[in-house]
């Protein structure tokens, strides 16, 4: 994908779903990839507990719980899941596109969703990708 599109992605993304900006939580916070616990679905909160510090899924951080932050990072830890809880239910599709738009992901067929199911910028800006 040029630059131009991936930066077209990157803005349609941000004005759906401006969440994706966060700097210590979300798609920026962690290194793109599957979840470290799961291996299903896309991190979304780093982790640095006694169970390791690699990013988590949402669904993982919740059963992670504490375990998932250092002695040091509990409130942290606490805000990050409060903060995942009330993204909405789409968020892995949003989180592996962003990852697209930013380059860190190739653009996949089988983890790019169906546009028509997107937002009209987003989509738009998805139907320039090649394939
Ligand atoms: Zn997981
Ligand atoms: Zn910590």
């Amino acid at each position: 994908m040029d630059p131009a599109t991936r930066h077209d992605l990157r803005r349609a993304l941000l004005e759906h779903a401006p969440w994706l900006a966060e700097d210590d939580v979300g798609p920026r916070a962690v290194e793109a990839g599957r979840c470290a616990a799961c291996e299903q679905l896309p991190r979304l909160l780093p982790t640095c507990g006694p169970s390791g510090g690699a990013g988590v899924c949402r669904g993982c951080a919740e059963t992670l719980g504490e375990d998932g932050w250092c002695a040091g990072h509990q409130e942290e830890g606490a805000l990050a899941r409060a903060w995942a809880a009330q993204l909405p239910d789409r968020w892995p599709e949003l989180v592996v596109l962003w990852w697209v738009a930013t380059g860190e992901l190739r653009p996949d067929p089988s983890l790019v969703p169906d546009p028509d199911d997107l937002p009209a910028p987003v989509a738009a800006a998805l139907r320039q990708l090649p394939g």
